[in-house]
């Protein structure tokens, strides 16, 4: 028997939310605009226009490079990554080749090999029998973060680009919008046997969680079979049909020498200070690692908190919604309290604020005191008034304390429920 082991490493783009593209100022909101609005020289390729880098845009992915530890190199540039396709003007995509901004990280025990960041491409709208061409995309600044191979299941490829997908959320640079393509997942795989593999497939432009995950047990369970037969699967791309959960062939891998990157003449090199490098990572805000730590602190459960921190929005309703407690000096709402409110009420975020939340407990809470109180106080009536029937429940006509239950619940209108009550009864009967 031989034994498989997956191999898996990740590439993934993501647009980062700058308010211009990356090399022009044309603005870089482009989804769902009119075709071919936001365009200027720079972003058609138009020969003679010059780039000029956007520095938010830098910025932000050296921001995400040191949020994924990564080591943020003195000095960086920009390449031209040459190809031909007609999403793409120039000829050429300017991204980064050899000397990225981000290198050597490392997220859930995976290997971070690179960040780099580099322009979007147009889009094609295929027709009928035509295609047309968007521009509007054209230059957006997208971020690519490359993975060593250092995944070996599809679960732990879903829960790490989950993970990196809430870093970003967190480090608030891009809306991380699968939908809309704004986070594009690809993953690369290969099955050894022993031996490192000689080959890997991609599949290309995936934009769920969950089509990653079954992309790659599709492909293992492919290659696999390959495998079985003594071949070795085809070093190959291949795109992901959603509706078959399938992956099919797309075309042979490119080494990265058809590309014949060079270095992009128009724009100088990059120089970072270390002392500009410490500021930008004294500045990073708290990312998901720490919040997680801290609502465990506060002594929350496990599963609770993965809900919370999941969603920046419910993250900050329950801090807020913590710090209302605690500025009203209350101790009787625990923070799992609050979260027991967010996770399993499912209360609607959007609809309500914090501080209204906490009302809403507080009052609950006094209702239930005051109710008790009543209902408690009925019992006591109802069983000094109905002596004969506290004899038959004594002597064994156990039934009869349905007509006490219903007297209480007469007594207290229909307040407190009618299994509380017959429990409260049982046990003032039993132990007085
Ligand atoms: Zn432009
Ligand atoms: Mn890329």
């Amino acid at each position: 028997m031989k034994t498989y082991e997956p191999i898996i490493g990740m590439e993934i783009h993501v647009e980062l939310k700058t308010r211009s593209k990356m090399f022009c100022s044309c603005s870089a909101d482009w989804f769902g605009k009119k075709p071919n609005t936001h365009t200027c020289p720079v972003c058609l390729g138009l020969p003679g226009a010059l780039p000029v880098p956007n520095k938010i845009a830098i910025e932000w992915s050296i921001k995400l490079g040191l949020a994924l530890n990564c080591k943020i190199p003195s000095f960086s540039k920009f390449d031209r990554k040459n190809y031909f396709y007609p999403d793409l003007p120039k000829g050429y995509q300017i991204s980064q080749y050899d000397q990225p901004f981000a290198i050597n990280g490392n997220l859930k025990k995976v290997g971070i090999r690179r960040v780099h960041l580099e322009e979007d491409t147009g889009k094609l709208i295929h027709q009928g029998d035509s295609t047309l061409i968007d521009f509007n995309r054209s230059g957006v600044p997208l971020v690519e973060i490359v993975t060593e191979p250092d995944i070996h299941s599809s679960e732990d490829a879903k829960a790490f680009l989950q993970e990196l997908h809430r870093i970003i959320r967190y480090l608030d640079i891009s809306d991380a919008d699968m939908e809309k393509g704004s986070m594009r997942l690809e993953p690369n795989i290969s099955v050894g046997t022993g031996e490192v593999p000689d080959y890997k497939v991609e599949v290309k432009n995936i934009n769920s969680f969950n089509f990653v995950k079954k992309a790659i047990d599709y492909e293992i369970a492919r290659h696999k079979e390959i495998l079985e037969k003594g071949q070795v699967p085809v070093q190959e791309t291949r795109g992901w049909d959603e509706k078959k959960a399938i992956t099919y062939s797309q075309r042979l891998k490119e080494k990265a020498h058809d590309y014949r990157y060079f270095p992009e003449p128009d724009i100088p090199p990059l120089i970072f200070k270390e002392k500009e490098i410490k500021r930008a990572k004294d500045q990073l805000p708290k990312l998901p690692g720490d919040k997680r730590r801290e609502l465990k602190e506060l002594g929350l459960k496990d599963d609770d908190i993965e809900i919370i921190i999941d969603d920046i929005a419910t993250l900050n309703f329950f801090e807020q919604a913590l710090n209302v407690v605690r500025l009203s000096g209350n101790r009787e709402i625990s923070a799992q309290e609050i979260a027991n409110w967010l996770v399993n009420k499912k209360i609607n975020i959007d609809k309500q604020n914090p501080k209204d939340l906490i009302m809403a407990i507080i009052a609950k809470k006094q209702n239930s005191q005051i109710s008790s109180d009543i209902v408690s106080k009925a019992i006591d009536k109802v069983i000094s008034a109905n002596q004969k029937a506290i004899d038959d429940y004594n002597g064994g006509k156990t039934g009869v304390i349905m007509f006490l239950v219903g007297q209480v619940m007469g007594a207290t209108k229909g307040k407190g429920d009618a299994q509380e009550i017959r429990k409260l009864l049982e046990k003032k009967l039993t132990y007085g």
